[in-house]
């Protein structure tokens, strides 16, 4: 007999999540966190209608309409000039959230549902196999722990422990290069995302809630900038004024790709940047998290053949990861600095493709559907 249902590695958007919607189903889970449960590190903003989705499951969509920035389309453009401009169709826009904000609200609905569900302070050092359960090894000020249940999900990031321990190969997957962001406070008024394929390489940009607003530059090799030249380089390959940083400081960040070769161990389970991580060009890798996640629940609360179930799971999931990566590499190459020749070949392309037919379906790519 276990002690508990549900063990959950990582009170991250993934573990938050997935913990929301198995104790909406009655199931006793643990989340387990070694950090003091806030994170305050800007990284995920763009939630895609599959996201919203998973997030109406756990009956918090509201909660996280009430406070989004709501797109309302976006443009790309190369030299001043628009290669393509498309808008979401209503109901299927893009929010964006900054993700401290979104770890505030995951807690604060899973403390409705369940209040003592989240564990801080508390590092997991080891999960083992042990026949129908596993066994959680957790430590706290130097004391440890041994709870066992029915499953284990492993929730713990990219850099996972728990998958080294578990001897899970982590392939490498194609797209990587450097990017730095900042989110400004102050930008002025523009509820469009704009891409700037620009000869040096990307600019984007997204609006963020209030007057706020994201920009991300391709760097050509790992830059370490300053507030300023990070606004002179936008300057620079746009003409563009950042608008006002307030206290930010830029953050550089390797955009990388890998994909764990299995995620099913017996009852242990991998979950999120765990189990595949995706690039954040696209802004997908929280998202498909939490697609899985909505997947994962209903496995684990299957009666008649949860090995089935949880199978099944890891095909789909695996899939939609390789699906993702795929897109997320094609939006890194698109970005790229380029020589002249290869940039008229690309920005021809881009006009024809987002025209008609096929532009419906680069908004769908964009928009994660049919992941
Ligand atoms: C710059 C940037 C921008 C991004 N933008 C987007 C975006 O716009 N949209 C999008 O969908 N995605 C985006 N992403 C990706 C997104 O941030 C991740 O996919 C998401 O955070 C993954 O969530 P997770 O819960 O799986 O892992 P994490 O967020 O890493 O959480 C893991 C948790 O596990 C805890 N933990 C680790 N080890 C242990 C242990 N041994 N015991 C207990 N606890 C442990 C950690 O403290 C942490 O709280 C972006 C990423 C970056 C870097």
């Amino acid at each position: 007999m276990a002690d508990c249902d549900v063990v959950i590695v990582g009170a991250g958007p993934s573990g938050l999540l997935l913990a929301c919607l198995l104790a909406q189903s009655s199931v006793s889970v643990i989340v387990f966190e070694k950090g003091a449960g806030r994170d305050d590190r800007s990284r995920a903003i763009g939630i895609h209608p599959p996201g919203l989705a998973a997030l109406r499951t756990a009956g918090i969509d509201d909660a996280f309409r009430a406070e989004a920035r709501v797109l309302s389309g976006g443009t790309v453009t190369s030299r001043g000039r628009m290669l393509a401009e498309l808008d979401f169709e209503p109901g299927h826009e893009v929010l964006t959230v900054p993700q401290a904000r979104t770890h505030a609200l995951l807690g604060e609905r899973l403390a409705e549902l369940a209040p003592d569900a989240v564990r801080t302070g508390m590092r997991v050092r080891d999960v083992v196999p042990a026949g129908a359960t596993a066994r959680v090894l957790v430590g706290r000020d130097g004391r440890e722990d041994e709870i066992s249940a029915r499953a284990v999900v492993v929730a713990d990031g990219v850099h996972s422990g728990i998958r080294d321990k578990l001897r899970v190969p982590w392939h490498r997957i194609p797209g990587s290069a450097d990017y730095t962001m900042l989110d400004v406070v102050d930008a002025p008024p523009d509820d469009r995302a704009r891409l700037h394929l620009e000869p040096d390489g990307v600019v984007e940009s997204f609006p963020l809630p209030g007057r706020g607003r994201r920009w991300v530059t391709r760097e050509r090799a790992r830059a370490l900038r300053t507030t300023t030249s990070f606004a002179q380089t936008v300057l620079a390959r746009t003409g563009l004024d950042i608008g006002d940083p307030g206290d930010a400081e830029p953050q550089r960040f390797r955009a990388g790709q890998h994909r764990a070769a299995r995620l099913v161990h017996g009852q242990i389970v991998l979950l999120g940047d765990a189990a595949h991580e995706i690039s954040p060009i696209g802004g997908q890798g929280m998202n498909l998290a939490w697609i899985a996640a909505c997947r994962l629940a209903v496995a684990l609360t299957e009666r008649s053949d949860r090995d089935a179930a949880l199978s099944a799971y890891e095909r789909v999931s695996l899939r939609a990861a390789a699906v993702a990566q795929r897109r997320a590499r094609f939006n890194m190459a698109m970005g790229a600095p380029m020589p002249a020749a290869a940039r008229s070949a690309r920005d021809a392309a881009v006009r024809i493709l987002a025209r008609g037919g096929t532009g419906r379906r680069l908004l769908g790519t964009m928009t994660m559907s049919g992941l």
